[in-house]
């Protein structure tokens, strides 16, 4: 059996058992690749369904699709203008959403499917990356109250004047979180073609394990420090509504990681997962006046580009002078390292640097708030394997060091160990 209430009730751990629920389901590209991939999420629908539950699901673009739209646009010109753009990439959910409420009704269920506009979803008017404003959630009401399966395309939006927006990259995973918020279902799962949040990339790591549960704040952290399995803007707003979270597998049926509010049990696990992002370059501008208002002129110029800049680190040197040193995404390397230069010319710096072969390694743990010696253990094994850190960071449940990037494989291969994350139990040890 695909899904249905068995699966169900396994993954609720705290949330309402056994009695019918309004429920968000969340399907990205891969899950819809092609009819057979829609065929397969359509009776997973059912089978909740058959269970008595309502059910709004959102769907991504077709595996690919969104890509395919991009580069059409891309091939005419390198900057399209956005409101167009827009148009053209929101497409992609109108067919995948279209499709999978066809092949719901070729089954005998009733479903209907809507686009943003048609809901509405009222979003801010800045194409590519609008923010969602405000979603009238009465059709949506209406239709559940009719018995029919509602099927919503993601990432896409209206503004008030009534022009079609998207809210950026793999933004169908904030129409979900935001719908579920909005309609204050008891669930919101997002399937995908992993079987959850693992603490650290399988791929990297072989005896990765698969979390059961993780808190809203620590997979903030790592959505924001590399794991890649879920969209930072709907974790946000998970955590702000307080929306318990699943994210599982649309191809298994396994249970998938619970994504809700810190409990004591998570606070004792010093380290739930390593992450890493080898998308992050380091600029470095040395022997700046140390005097109020040089932070400003160097990063003022960065961020009216729109450029977001991750760690900053400022070195105070015995001459008066300081050296600063900070990440800024590698795309907008390039960019960055030209304006610095003008820049440096006006502050009369010593010297600039920049290394775009650089990664991020991080430790995120909830437990790392009461339990000190967490990060010194981390310096010891990246020490032991003899790499240099060159930046750190810290929060009160995270710790980023900055490496070079050819030592990012052993680095959390390194650290899962060190930290015994394959075992569930030996995590939970004082270090
Ligand atoms: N189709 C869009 C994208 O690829 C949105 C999404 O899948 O979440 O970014
Ligand atoms: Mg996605």
């Amino acid at each position: 059996m695909n899904g249905g209430l068995k699966g169900l009730e396994k993954i609720l751990y705290g949330v309402k058992r056994g009695k019918a629920m309004l429920i968000v389901q969340k399907y990205g590209g891969t899950s819809v690749a092609n009819l057979e991939r829609i065929r397969a999420v359509a009776e997973r629908i059912v089978n909740y369904k058959k269970e008595g539950h309502d059910l709004v699901v959102v769907v991504s673009a077709m595996a690919g699709e969104t890509d395919r739209l991009i580069n059409l646009a891309k091939q005419i010109t390198e900057n399209p203008p956005l409101r167009e753009f827009d148009l053209l990439v929101s497409t992609g959910e109108q067919v995948s959403s279209a499709l999978l409420s066809i092949t719901l009704q070729s089954m005998g269920y009733p479903s209907i499917a809507l686009l943003g506009y048609q809901v509405p979803i009222y979003t801010t008017d800045l194409f590519t990356k609008a923010r969602i404003k405000e979603i009238k959630t009465e059709k949506i009401k209406e239709s559940l109250s009719k018995g029919k399966i509602v099927i919503i395309a993601g990432f896409q939006g209206v503004t008030e004047n009534g022009d079609i927006t998207t809210l950026g990259r793999g933004g169908s995973d904030t129409t979900a979180v935001a719908l579920a918020a909005a309609l204050k279902a008891d669930l919101c799962e997002i399937y995908t073609d992993v079987e959850g949040v693992f603490t650290a990339d399988p791929r990297i790591v072989t005896n990765a394990r698969k979390l059961k549960k993780i808190s809203y704040e620590e997979m903030l952290e790592m959505a924001s420090s590399g794991a890649k399995v879920l969209e930072m803007r709907s974790v946000e707003l998970a955590m702000i509504y307080k929306v318990p979270l699943v994210v599982r597998s649309s191809f298994t049926n396994s249970e998938g990681t619970l994504i809700t509010e810190e409990d004591e049990e998570m606070e004792k696990v010093l380290v739930s997962g390593i992450t890493y992002n080898r998308n992050e370059a380091r600029i470095s501008i040395y022997g700046v006046p140390d005097k109020p208002g040089v932070a400003a002129k160097i990063f003022g110029p960065i961020g009216d580009k729109g450029i977001v800049v991750d760690m900053i680190i400022q070195t105070a040197r015995p001459d008066g002078k300081a050296d600063i040193t900070f990440t800024v995404p590698k795309t907008d390397y390039k960019e960055a390292l030209k304006l610095i230069e003008e820049i440096g010319k006006q502050l009369e710096a010593e010297r600039i640097e920049g290394d775009p072969n650089i990664a991020k390694v991080s430790i995120v743990g909830a437990g790392m708030r009461t339990h000190p010696g967490v990060a010194t253990k981390m310096f010891e094994t990246l020490a032991k394997h003899s790499i240099n850190i060159m930046m750190i960071s810290t929060s009160e449940i995270k710790v980023s060091c900055v490496i070079d990037e050819k030592y990012t494989e052993l680095a959390v291969r390194a650290l899962h160990e060190a930290f015994k994350l394959e075992n569930e139990n030996s995590i939970k040890e004082e270090i």
